[in-house]
C-alpha cells in the first residue's frame, strides 16, 4: 500500500516505572513515517511526544509493541546492534539546545564528528560539516563551542549534526521551543530540503508554523492516537483492537464512558446514551 516507510511502530506501549507507581506514558501507539515526509506529532504536554519520538530514534524501547526502521523489526537486535543503527541511520535532536552538543567542542568538529559516525570519511566529514554550517547561516560561528553560542545557534550547530551524512531519519523534539523566527525558518527550510530528498522528519511540537510545514500530523492524547491529519483530511485512528478516540473536546458528553454504537446505511454513529435521533436528550424521541 505505501512505498518503504522509514519508521512505523506498532500497539506501541510505554511504562515508566517510579516511586509511587507506574507511568503509562504510551497506550498502544499505531504510526508510520514515511519517507521524503516532514510529519508533525503534536498534542499536550505530558500526552507521551518525547517518550514516542525516543522509541522511534531507538533511544528507548517500548514495554510492549513493536518498532520498524528502514522496513526492518527493531525488537530484537541486542543494545549494539541497536546503537550502531541508530548513529548510522537515525539523527535525533533533544528539545534543550545543550543537550545536543558536547561542552567544550567547536561547532564544526561537533558536526564533523557526528558525520564520522555515519561512515563518512574523515576529511569528507570536516568539508561537508563546514559547508553545512554555513547553509545555516553559521558560516563564522564554526570554531565557536556551545557556551560561545546562543540557544538558537547551538540547535542550528544541532540540526547539522542530526543531518549530515544522510541518515535515513530524522526527529527532532520540539526543535523550535528555544528559536527565534529567523532560526526557526531557517530549520524548517533545511528540514524541507531534506524531506525532498527522501529523509523522512518526524518533529514534535506546539508551533503552528511547523504543523504547517507538515505534511502530516499524528495527533497524540494521553498516550494513544486521537487523531491523523493528511492531504485526505483529519481521520480518526482505529487501533488494533478496534478502539476508536472521540475527540477529547467532546469527551464531556459521554460521563459514564459509555456509548450506543448503530451502524447505519451510511456510516457508524456513536451516541451517549438517551440521546434521541436529533441529537440532544428531549429532542425527537
Ligand atoms: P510530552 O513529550 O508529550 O510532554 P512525555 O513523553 O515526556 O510527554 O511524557 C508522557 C508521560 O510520561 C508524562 O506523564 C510524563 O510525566 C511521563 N514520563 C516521561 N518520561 C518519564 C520517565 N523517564 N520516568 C517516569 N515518567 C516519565
Ligand atoms: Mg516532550
Amino acid at each position: 500500500m505505501h512505498d518503504t516507510m522509514a519508521a512505523e511502530c506498532a500497539g506501541v506501549v510505554r511504562i515508566y516505572s517510579i516511586a509511587s507507581g507506574e507511568v503509562h506514558a504510551l497506550r498502544g501507539v499505531d504510526a508510520h513515517f514515511p519517507q521524503r515526509t516532514i510529519s508533525a506529532v503534536v498534542g499536550p504536554s505530558g500526552s507521551g511526544k518525547s517518550s514516542l519520538l525516543r522509541i522511534l530514534a531507538a533511544l528507548d524501547r517500548p514495554s510492549a509493541g513493536s518498532v520498524r526502521l528502514g522496513g526492518e523489526p527493531i525488537d530484537q537486535l541486542s543494545g549494539r546492534a541497536l546503537r550502531r543503527l541508530r548513529r548510522r541511520k537515525v539523527g535525533y535532536m533533544f528539545q534543550r539546545p545543550s543537550d545536543n552538543l558536547l561542552p567544550g567542542v567547536p561547532a564544526v568538529e561537533q558536526v564533523a564528528q557526528a558525520g564520522r559516525l555515519r561512515g563518512l570519511a574523515r576529511m569528507d566529514a570536516r568539508s561537508q560539516a563546514g559547508e553545512l554550517l554555513g547553509d545555516l547561516g553559521l558560516a563564522d560561528r564554526r570554531d565557536h563551542r556551545p557556551d560561545e553560542l546562543s540557544g538558537g545557534q547551538q540547535q542550528r550547530v544541532a540540526l547539522a549534526q542530526a543531518v549530515i551524512g544522510d541518515p535515513a531519519l530524522v526527529i527532532a523534539d520540539e526543535p523550535t521551543a528555544e528559536l527565534d523566527t529567523g532560526s526557526a525558518e531557517l530549520l524548517l527550510g533545511q528540514m524541507r530540503l531534506l524531506a525532498d530528498r527522501g529523509v523522512a522528519i518526524v518533529l514534535s511540537t506546539h508551533d503552528p508554523r511547523v504543523v504547517s510545514a507538515a505534511e502530516r500530523t499524528l495527533s497524540l492524547h494521553r498516550g494513544a492516537v486521537a487523531s491523523e491529519t493528511t492531504e485526505a483530511g483529519v481521520l480518526a485512528v482505529i487501533d488494533e483492537s478496534g478502539r476508536v478516540q472521540i475527540p477529547p473536546g467532546e469527551l464531556v458528553h459521554f460521563p459514564d464512558r459509555r456509548a450506543v454504537l448503530t451502524v447505519e446505511p451510511d456510516g457508524i454513529r456513536i451516541r451517549p446514551p438517551g440521546w434521541g435521533d436529533a441529537g440532544r436528550p428531549g429532542g425527537r424521541a
